[in-house]
């Protein structure tokens, strides 16, 4: 069920009924000359959507400007920074909760997401109005993942690319798929991260001239089929427990036995 489509007494009913909200979000951002700026959110949007609809949830609108800046490089590229993206997540989520939803699913698909989300879940929990969590997409199915692509690539490499000629086949640049992989980065192994010890790289154009990762060449529709499914299931599987779950053991455990030998 899309909440945008309904309309308010038919959420009342939902409401009466759920507690569970999935939110998609995703970035705008440089992937590469083969795939669109849209990537990320299309895939997330995707996922939300069609889980929503499998297990009778609500879906949400999707956020599709995510914290970015790594990408600022590269034209078109849209970013908000770290605590903008923060509060406006967690700032919408309590609003959610104002309505009676108390379990959400940030439904992710842009690794520059992951640990704000994660924060944002953290706080939502600690004061105990709702249980959050950062769900990314391959991260749920990643023995298929590897199974299904040999030089992977974690930015707009060949699991990306597969997904987008599943969804939206006819925003992928075919022609410009080997172009992708010769100018950027087909084996991560090959990188060159480190300097002594340390991580020293801030943004994706000090590790990838085109912007992108792994070899895009080996991604095909069918086997974006195969990971939507997979990852569809796993995100169906997700919501269902969420469900299932008592709140209060959502919640965070109490101290263990707060001043030892005050009781006695
Ligand atoms: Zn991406």
């Amino acid at each position: 069920m899309y909440l945008a489509d309904q309309t308010w007494p038919e959420l009342g009913d939902y409401v009466a009924e759920e507690s569970v909200a999935v939110v998609p979000l995703g970035s705008t951002e440089q992937h590469g000359p083969h795939l669109p700026l849209a990537t990320d959110h299309l895939i997330a949007e995707g996922l939300a959507r069609e889980a929503a609809e499998r297990a009778g949830y609500l879906c949400t609108p999707t956020v599709n400007v995510g914290v970015s800046p790594h990408h600022k490089q590269f034209h078109g590229t849209m970013w908000v920074d770290p605590p903008a993206f923060r509060d406006y997540v967690e700032s919408f989520s309590r609003n959610l909760t104002y309505h009676g939803v108390d379990r959400i699913v940030y439904v992710n698909a842009h690794g520059g997401n992951m640990e704000h989300l994660r924060e944002v879940g953290r706080r939502l929990r600690e004061d105990e109005v709702a249980f959050a969590v950062e769900w990314m997409w391959d991260e749920s199915i990643p023995d298929l993942v590897d199974e299904v692509f040999e030089r992977n690539g974690p930015h707009g490499g060949p699991k990306e690319t597969a997904m987008i000629q599943h969804l939206a086949p006819e925003l992928v640049r075919e022609k410009k798929l080997a172009e992708a992989r010769d100018t950027g980065l087909p084996d991560i192994a090959d990188g060159d991260f480190r300097v002594h010890g340390a991580r020293n790289f801030y943004d994706a154009i000090d590790n990838t001239e085109n912007g992108v990762l792994g070899d895009q060449t080996d991604a095909t529709a069918e086997k974006g089929e195969r990971l939507f499914e997979a990852a569809t299931d796993q995100l169906v599987a997700l919501l269902e427990w969420l469900d299932d779950s008592r709140f209060e053991d959502l919640m965070a455990k109490p101290h263990v036995d707060p001043q030892p030998g005050s009781r006695r």
